[in-house]
């Protein structure tokens, strides 16, 4: 009994003991934890990086007595992305006697692969009585720049295919299918205008046009022509030109023919620009009436609008010479002169119901002066306003009341001394002038007495058209 009871005493001592030990070794774990620093790397211990991109070390994480220490830490680091190359950052943690150290590795690498640009398309047709001729290409790395020396081209049926491997390996593959088929139409060029004035009566004969064609070449035999033109009558004719190639495609292009009244010889028509203004186109207007002789009248925004009236109901022609007259203005773009011109268009038309297509440039279609604002505006105007439908008219005949003829006694003679029995005669006057006024009963006199006859200008007539040189 003694025995056993010394026995388990002897057993609970132990037990004691190993209970002490085991106590004492998690109180030291315990304080080695907490007195030993801890440091780790954020992210991973190697890192790749492409060449030229920016690098940003996520750092490392140190902590003693679970608090974090940033203060004591120190990097050093030799990356340099904009070389290929392996690098290393270095960590150092310095904790009272001791100094733990951690590193990564960073690779910096060209992962780019290069680019290849090609000329023309990634689809290419080429004549089926030819073959396909390279359209060219370009390669360009992010490290080794223009690499195109070193595409490799290769056709494989209907492909080409173009590769390339910059000086890291990195490769490109580019293909280009071609085909065998001729796509494109044919392109017709027309000689002469888009719009054609052709005297009543008077033949159509037709201006040079020129075929061609990217796989058939010269086509112009094979154009085929189609045209309603009825010379006897005056209106706007439509040639139609039409042309296939050996594919099928077809071009079809369209010129109008323009059939108008040619200007009489031995006949007058009377141009007064500028007006209306008080004082002159009334004066005028009572001559005319008077006389029994009609005019044209290009008008401007000036003057009284009952002036505008009476021309329109006295039987003149009336056309549109500008609102503003400045140079500066309607020949700086074309713009300015369209805008203007409708603000004269929109004053007859208010006030008349008249939608005249007449017009008369300031300075006429020749001018020169156009060029200071806008250099070949006058191309450009001469055919765009017949493009909209309108019919410019110069003169053949000028007054020289605007210049010299000062005077009505100048102006008479000026006109009277050119006149031609043979011809037609456009006469440019100014309504806005006082011995145009004073002239104008005389001039009509000499013209009555010797002949002549008088008309006005309209649509149904042909355009005069003196020669552009801007
Ligand atoms: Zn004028």
């Amino acid at each position: 009994m003694k025995v056993k009871r010394r026995r388990e005493e002897i057993k609970t001592s132990k037990n004691i003991f190993l209970s002490i030990i085991l106590s004492l070794v998690f109180l030291i774990s315990f304080l080695l934890f907490l007195f030993v620093p801890k440091i780790y790397l954020v992210g991973s211990s190697v890192v790749t990086v492409n060449i030229n991109s920016k690098y940003e070390d996520m750092g490392i994480k140190t902590s003693f007595f679970n608090k974090e220490e940033e203060k004591k830490i120190k990097v050093i680091s030799n990356v340099n992305t904009s070389k290929i190359g392996t690098y290393e950052v270095k960590y150092f943690y310095k904790n009272n006697l001791f100094t733990y150290k951690l590193k990564r590795t960073v690779i910096v690498k060209d992962m780019v692969a290069p680019a290849i640009i090609l000329e023309g398309k990634e689809k290419e047709y080429y004549c089926p009585n030819g073959e396909y001729k390279e359209l060219g290409f370009k390669a360009y790395d992010n490290v080794d720049n223009n690499i195109t020396d070193k595409v490799k081209v290769k056709q494989e049926k209907d492909r080409i295919i173009y590769t390339v491997k910059d000086s890291s390996g990195n490769k490109s593959k580019v293909v280009r299918k071609i085909i065998s088929k001729d796509v494109e139409s044919p392109t017709i060029t027309l000689n002469g205008d888009n719009n054609i004035f052709l005297g009543l009566n008077e033949s159509y004969v037709e201006e040079n046009i020129t075929v061609n064609d990217n796989c058939d070449g010269d086509l112009t035999n094979e154009i085929k022509t189609i045209n309603n033109i009825d010379n006897t009558k005056v209106g706007d004719y439509t040639v139609t030109y039409k042309v296939k190639d050996k594919s099928n495609n077809e071009s079809l292009i369209t010129r109008t023919v323009k059939v108008r009244e040619n200007l009489k010889p031995n006949t007058i028509y009377l141009t007064f620009d500028d007006g209306p203004r008080d004082g002159t186109t009334d004066a005028i207007l009572d001559i005319l009436k008077e006389k029994g002789v009609k005019a044209t009248f290009f008008v401007t925004t000036n003057g009284s609008d009952s002036l505008i009236e009476r021309i329109v109901n006295e039987g003149h022609s009336i056309g549109i010479h500008t609102a503003s007259h400045k140079y500066d203005i309607i020949y700086a773009s074309v713009d300015n002169y369209f805008n203007d011109l409708e603000l004269v268009r929109q004053r007859i038309y208010n006030l008349t119901g008249v939608e005249t297509n007449l017009i008369r440039f300031p300075g006429g279609s020749s001018n020169t002066i156009s060029k200071k604002y806008s250099e070949g505006i006058m191309s450009t105007l001469t055919r765009e306003v017949i493009n909209k439908g309108y019919q410019y008219y110069d003169w053949n005949l000028d007054s020289g009341d605007a210049s010299f003829a000062t005077n009505p006694h100048k102006l008479y003679n000026s006109v009277v001394n050119n006149l031609s029995h043979d011809k037609y005669n456009i006469i440019l006057m100014h309504d806005t002038k006082t011995y145009t006024r004073d002239a104008l009963s005389k001039i009509i006199d000499y013209c009555l007495s010797n002949g002549y006859s008088f008309d006005t200008l309209d649509m149904n007539k042909m355009p005069l058209r003196q020669k552009v040189n801007n």
